[in-house]
């Protein structure tokens, strides 16, 4: 039993970060792990955050569906809380994958509204609407889990409706986001790091990619690093990224985020650091096909490179077309650039895109259920 509740912490620590092109929704930690009704068991539990990171996966159909997790310091010690529990919160905390603050205040919303993010709350924002109007204006955008048949549902604070909103950046926070920040903090888990000098850069205890940064605080229009209060220093332009999304059996099973600094190699079991693997979503048929490592991606100037480095070759689907007739082969060792909504193709039904000209839609499998039972066409590519 403590195994599994292990297993499954460490399943949820895939599905918190900071990064801004990744999380896809924020929430308070120490608001939902007090959700009691939606499962009756003890006043504080970290399984919650699981039930509700779930439910958004199913409403946004779509696989690993990671949150930005506001966290009080409080509830480092929260007598709750089962001393595992908070170990685990403890290492979020320390390795960045969440944002610890004395006092969040209106932090939430901050996030929210530098990055468009929808807010997983059942709290009435009552007196903040004429800072973030979207919370009136927006429908979707605020979102209330509450007890479900199948897990918890959501109930949009505005208009109702199920399904969480994204909104855009705030023009601040594209700001924001277009430069890196360094905390004079030694050890700063969220603006430390990442490789740009500064005097207490070897100190930090995450090397944390620079493209990953969470947005700053803003204090008086000052950026500010929300956990020291600190002034934030401007280290320099923010490297360039490219979010692309993995779809297999046209959902969305990953997304993941490329940089100048790294290629990223996606096949069935890369062992290349950062690689994508896909083996758990493959039928046995695509993962004859789909080689270990099957296509290398790269970001040079801009452009997204892909590389075939596959046993068996792959194919571009040129601006996202299923017709068969417009898919063009990509040999082994072939490379090319990835044009805007242009695909590549692995394997019938299992593409590589930008994550945000690659719709997801297909009727939502759990993985383990895809991994097994396949309901999409599977054919050899005629080439
Ligand atoms: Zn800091």
């Amino acid at each position: 039993m403590r195994f599994e509740i292990s297993k499954v912490l460490d399943a949820i620590e895939g599905r918190v970060c900071t990064d801004p092109s990744l999380a896809r929704a924020v929430l308070d930690l120490a608001e939902v792990i007090r959700y009691q009704d939606l499962d009756g068991g003890r006043p504080a539990s970290l399984l919650r955050l699981g039930m509700v990171i779930d439910a958004l996966s199913r409403e946004l159909a779509e696989d690993s569906v990671p949150v930005y997790a506001i966290v009080h310091r409080a509830l480092l010690s929260d007598a709750d809380l089962t001393s595992n529990e908070r170990m685990v919160v403890r290492r979020w905390a320390d390795d960045g994958l969440v944002e610890v603050l004395d006092n969040p205040g209106d932090r939430m919303l901050e996030v929210a509204d530098l990055l468009g993010l929808p807010v997983v709350s059942r709290v009435r924002f009552d007196g903040l609407r004429g800072r973030f109007p979207w919370l009136v204006e927006q429908p979707g955008r605020v979102v209330a889990p509450v007890p479900g048949a199948g897990g918890p549902a959501f109930v949009a604070h505005v208009g109702g409706g199920p399904t969480p909103v994204e909104g855009d950046r705030s023009p601040v926070g594209g700001q924001l986001l277009a430069r890196r920040w360094r905390c004079p903090e030694p050890g700063c888990a969220l603006f430390g790091g990442g490789g740009g000098g500064g005097a207490f850069a070897d100190l930090a205890r995450v090397d944390r990619a620079p493209a990953g940064q969470p947005p700053p605080a803003l204090r008086n229009g000052v950026p500010t690093c929300p956990r020291h209060g600190a002034r934030l220093s401007d280290a320099g332009p923010r490297p360039r990224s490219e979010v692309l999304a993995i779809r297999i059996g046209g959902l969305i099973r990953r997304r993941f985020v490329l940089t100048e600094d790294e290629p990223v190699t996606v096949g069935r079991a890369p062992e290349e650091t950062g690689g994508v693997m896909l083996g758990q979503w493959l039928n046995d048929e695509a993962r004859r096909w789909i080689s270990r490592a099957h296509v290398r991606f790269e970001l040079r100037v801009g452009e997204v490179i892909v590389t075939d480095v596959s046993t068996n070759g792959s194919g571009i689907r040129p601006n996202g077309s299923m017709a068969e007739a417009e898919r063009v082969p990509l040999a082994p060792k072939q490379s090319r650039v990835l044009g805007g909504a242009d695909m590549v193709e692995l394997y019938p039904g299992v593409q590589v895109g930008r994550a945000r000209e690659l719709p997801t839609g297909a009727a939502f499998t759990p993985t383990s259920v895809m991994a097994e039972a396949p309901t999409m066409a599977m054919r050899l590519p005629r080439n």
